[in-house]
């Protein structure tokens, strides 16, 4: 069963939806005091398009009644099973989430189905992966400056890389003990941010160093067309593979090898949203919902997440069933112009990869005023700066006024995350 704005991956999932409902009714006390001030109880959901009438859960919700409201009451925090995953807060609302590491795992084998490699390099023995984020991503007190690479070894077989929290600022020699320690590791994957992987590999190249092959999954951040290109020029085509991953779900989405974004739709149900709250049609804007199916430690029922994306027509040439969709960032980072607004994404596509641009930040200063910060090296034209003027001009409309300026540097979020859109305060 499919609709346009409801996916499930099959007949079972229903059934999975429905013992989900029942089992946080039964253990998940802010659930059932929000179903019975409703007046509704589990056999109100007796099929699939049944769980539209179920309330839908905010993010603020969960800060609100953590831990013991979230809680699935036969669990508590300090059971030694549970993985913890705080969010980066990229909009200063942290939210700290556990989960089991096995059901993690789980969601991430379903989530990469579409991509063997990185099923396989996830399980491989031994399991020799690097991290290379923001460090309060890693959420490791050891990616500090000063730590040994022992330090920063994890349990399953995760180094965390060395990083600076204010990205452009790293000191020359971190970046090249962790170009040596990538080297000396030899990762069967790289798990990064796209952005702060491109940098040190723009350092690599400096220094004619060529990092060890292996596949690269990029999360924690949006992947820009312009940080992609950077890497997969020293690793293979096609080499980075986008993720789109949540504190509170794990992997819920994944580039396949045909460059599509497919849904990790056997361990959710998803269902997407339009700006006015009705179902969201193909291709329109919308926002997601996500209903875990797999009677966790805190499981969730109808959660907004925030994030944006737009379901894509038609089934994918890789032979995927999932749908396939694209991610178009988070709500927060949404540029709001007169009377329409861009996404995060849709920005990118209007950049795309023009030679000699080594990082962009569009900064919107005030409705009609943009600033594009430019990083750029010697293979930068005067007449590709015309173009992207003239792109970026379409997208953001004619009344608008655009400045492009060449910067030495440009900061990185409180987060430790680099924002490609710093859109203008809205007025709360
Ligand atoms: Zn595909």
């Amino acid at each position: 069963m499919q609709s346009i704005q409801l996916i499930i991956a099959n007949k079972k999932n229903e059934q999975h939806a429905k013992r989900e409902i029942e089992y946080c009714y039964e253990h998940v006390r802010m659930f059932k005091s929000r179903l019975t001030s409703m007046g509704l109880t589990p056999d109100d959901f007796q099929r699939i398009e049944d769980l539209s009438k179920f309330p839908i859960f905010e993010k603020k919700e969960f800060r609100k009644h953590f831990p013991a409201g979230i809680f699935a009451g036969r669990y508590s925090l300090d059971d030694a099973r549970l993985s913890r995953s705080p969010s980066s807060g990229t909009t200063g609302d942290r939210l700290v989430t556990f989960e089991f590491g096995t059901l993690l795992l789980e969601r991430a084998i379903n989530c990469s189905e579409t991509l063997p490699k990185i099923a396989t390099a996830f399980s491989a023995t031994p399991r020799k992966h690097v991290r290379y984020a923001a460090p309060n991503c890693s959420d490791v007190e050891c990616a500090n400056p000063n730590s040994t690479m022992e330090d920063r070894l994890m349990k399953d077989g995760t180094l965390i890389l060395p990083v600076y929290h204010d990205l452009l600022t790293t000191p020359e020699h971190m970046l090249d003990r962790a170009i040596e320690e990538i080297e000396s590791y030899q990762p069967n994957l790289y798990y990064i941010d796209a952005t702060h992987f491109a940098f040190l590999v723009r350092h690599a190249k400096k220094r004619n160093k060529v990092l060890p092959e292996a596949p690269i999954v990029a999360t924690f951040s949006n992947v820009t067309k312009i940080a992609k290109a950077q890497i997969n020029e020293m690793f293979s085509e096609n080499a980075v593979k986008q993720l789109v991953s949540m504190s509170e779900f794990g992997w819920v989405a994944m580039e396949c090898e045909h460059g599509h974004l497919h849904l990790n739709s056997k361990s959710f149900i998803f269902e997407f949203i339009n700006e006015a709250g009705e179902p969201a049609s193909v291709n329109e804007l919308a926002e997601v919902i996500i209903t875990s199916l797999d009677q966790g430690a805190l499981p969730h029922v109808r959660y907004r997440t925030g994030d944006m994306y737009r379901l894509q027509k038609g089934n994918c040439s890789c032979g995927s069933s999932s749908p396939v969709v694209t991610f178009e960032g988070r709500k927060s980072d949404f540029i709001y112009l007169q009377d329409t607004f861009v996404t995060p994404n849709d920005v990118d596509e209007a950049i795309g990869v023009p030679s000699g641009l080594a990082l962009y930040q569009l900064v919107q200063k005030e409705q009609t005023v943009f600033e594009l910060r430019v990083i750029v090296n010697e293979h930068w034209l005067q007449s590709s700066e015309q173009q992207l003027n003239q792109r970026l001009s379409t997208l953001l409309g004619s009344n608008t006024e655009l400045n492009i300026v060449k910067v030495p540097y440009i900061e990185t979020g409180r987060s430790g995350k680099f924002r490609t859109c710093m859109p203008c305060e809205q007025g709360e």
